[in-house]
């Protein structure tokens, strides 16, 4: 077994673990970008997000609350964080098992730094793009 994280899961690459179940396992990123930055995984080998069965993907979000709470998230702004689940290259992704960063955002110098070119809105562009997409994703439910 070759993949950094299932060795991880399996124990053979040690890890600082914050939680586990039988389908996630959740550890201390090793380069942080911020105290407490934590990554989470499935228990199911696979490069990309869209290759993970749903009863993994499933514990994913009730798993990283649990991890936000445990960071110090409340009703307020407090504790600010991102949730950052990247795939492929170009996307930033170094890692090839799927992990879903929770990272905390303390202040402008630590956390996730956010490059954002959203274009101008073009309602004849985003209708083309709905009609698209609502055909494929008819043909997937
Ligand atoms: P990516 O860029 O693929 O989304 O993120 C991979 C993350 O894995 C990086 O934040 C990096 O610091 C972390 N990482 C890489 N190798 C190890 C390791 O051996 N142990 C831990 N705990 N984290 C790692
Ligand atoms: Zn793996």
């Amino acid at each position: 077994m070759s993949c950094l994280f299932c060795r991880i899961i399996k124990g053979e690459i040690p890890s600082f673990k914050i939680y586990e179940t039988s389908k996630v396992y959740a550890f201390l990123d090793i380069n942080p970008l911020a105290e407490g930055h934590t990554l989470l995984i499935p228990k199911f080998h696979g490069a990309k997000m869209h290759e993970i069965p749903d009863d993994y993907l499933a514990e994913i979000l009730p798993a990283a609350r649990k991890i936000a709470l445990a960071l110090g998230a409340t009703s307020d702004d407090t504790f600010q964080y991102n949730v950052l689940q990247n795939n492929g290259a170009l996307a930033h992704q170094v890692v090839q098992h799927v992990h879903f960063h929770v990272i905390p955002k303390p202040n402008d110098a630590e956390g996730l730094g956010i490059h954002w070119p959203g274009k101008a809105t073009d309602f004849d562009a985003l209708k083309k793009t709905h009609e698209v997409l609502l055909k494929k994703m008819e043909g997937k439910l």
